[in-house]
């Protein structure tokens, strides 16, 4: 057997314009020869193949492999009744609720996650990196609850799983526990505000990248900081990354405080941001809390997007579908344009898509997702619906 032959799938090439208007993309119609997993090559459709299996992709818009880059498989509540989110006066009283009405809940964890999954993996997704709660009450529970339900979508989905100490490195003690979920498969080192929870900047953030030096690992810190206390902290971070040499290996989820910046600091801060490779990732919050993200990427910041809280004990909101949050991003920022559009959708796949020869190559995993849609640009501002989704040669939706 010869792979597979995904006949008559089209790529966008180039943009169109009339009388100076960009008004839609040239594709290419290809077939794609998927071997062992990976692009063996981008046939014409006259090329012949014999042996290969068949699949027709009836005209589909080709995109890549749709991006979570921020949930938490552990917060689920999905398929639990309709309860909603309990007053808290902090986020501290916010986390101790959770962790009591998680404890006390009925429905399994193993269910609310594959809940989790499977409605993300039905609106294409299949590459999630998910934070998981670690601190001395928890212990490595939830990680190895999480690893044992991951062991059933083997093939299905690519992950990534953040240690995540949402209860406050120090205030909670969780360095030895951070350590342990580090020798059991958490790839990378999570953090939350270490001014206003753990109230210790500098031991908050440099055992934070403690951590990541010893296990050669990426960080992803969750920063709500605002103002004042965001200047310091991303100052702070970017000093850290630097001494330790973590360029391009740390991520800031949320990073609110970034709106607060005057034009003077902004100018000044987000090159820098760019020049170490600091990400920025947002859940594209609806309540002015929003970091100016197109500022960021104009600035060369990379800047992608995660649904985050879908039904759990910190929002009662979300479908669970990425270009959701990606179209409200390009409604807020007032991304409209054909070629605006096209490239927002870089924000949930890291890989632009207009390349004269076809944005897919020879050798890269075989992972992608089918679109019934004219352009990405109409897939993105219009929300149309994916068709099919294939992780290494395999299809998953
Ligand atoms: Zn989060």
């Amino acid at each position: 057997m010869l792979g597979k032959r995904l006949k008559n799938i089209r790529l966008e090439t180039g943009y169109h314009t009339t009388n100076g208007f960009t008004d839609r993309t040239e594709t290419i119609t290809r077939d794609v020869w998927i071997l062992a997993g990976k692009v063996q090559k981008l046939l014409d459709p006259a090329d012949s193949l014999p042996g290969a299996e068949i699949i027709d992709g009836q005209g589909a818009l080709l995109v890549p492999q749709l991006r979570e880059m921020h949930c938490h498989f552990d917060k689920s509540k999905l398929g639990v009744p309709w309860y909603p989110i309990e007053t808290a006066e902090n986020i501290t009283e916010r986390f101790n609720k959770e962790f009591a009405y998680l404890e006390k809940l009925p429905q399994s964890f193993a269910s609310r996650m594959k809940n989790l999954i499977d409605l993300e993996l039905g609106h294409g997704v299949t590459s999630f990196r998910s934070h998981i709660d670690i601190h001395p009450k928890v212990g490595q529970r939830y990680l190895e609850q999480a690893q044992a339900v991951l062991a059933d979508y083997q093939g299905k989905l690519d992950y990534e799983l953040v240690a995540f100490p949402q209860h406050g490195l120090l205030l909670s003690k969780a360095y030895a526990e951070m350590k342990k979920a580090l020798q059991n498969g958490a790839t990378i080192v999570g953090g939350v505000d270490p001014l206003s929870l753990d109230q210790d900047l500098d031991r908050s953030l440099g055992q934070t990248f403690d951590l990541a030096v010893e296990f050669d690992a990426p960080i992803d810190i969750h920063i709500h900081e605002r103002g004042d206390a965001a200047r310091e902290t991303f100052q702070k971070i970017l000093a850290l990354t630097q001494a330790a040499g973590w360029q391009n290996k740390v991520t800031v989820s949320h990073a609110y405080g970034l709106r607060d910046l005057d034009p003077g600091e902004r100018a000044e801060l987000f090159p820098q941001l760019a020049a170490n490779g600091i990400t920025i990732i947002s859940s594209v919050p609806l309540d002015f809390h929003i970091p100016p993200l197109m500022e960021l990427r104009d600035a060369g910041v990379n800047v992608f997007l995660g649904c985050d809280n879908i039904y759990d004990c910190w929002s009662p909101f979300g479908d669970g579908d990425i270009m959701t949050k990606l179209n409200r991003f390009a409604e807020i920022f007032q991304q409209t344009s054909q070629i605006d559009l096209t490239e927002a959708l870089d924000l949930v796949t890291d890989t632009p898509v207009i390349d004269p020869e076809g944005w897919l190559k020879p050798e890269m995993p075989a992972s992608f997702t089918l679109v019934d849609a004219s352009s990405t640009a109409e897939f993105v501002a219009r929300q149309k619906p994916v068709q099919a989704s294939y992780l290494r040669g395999q299809r998953v939706l």
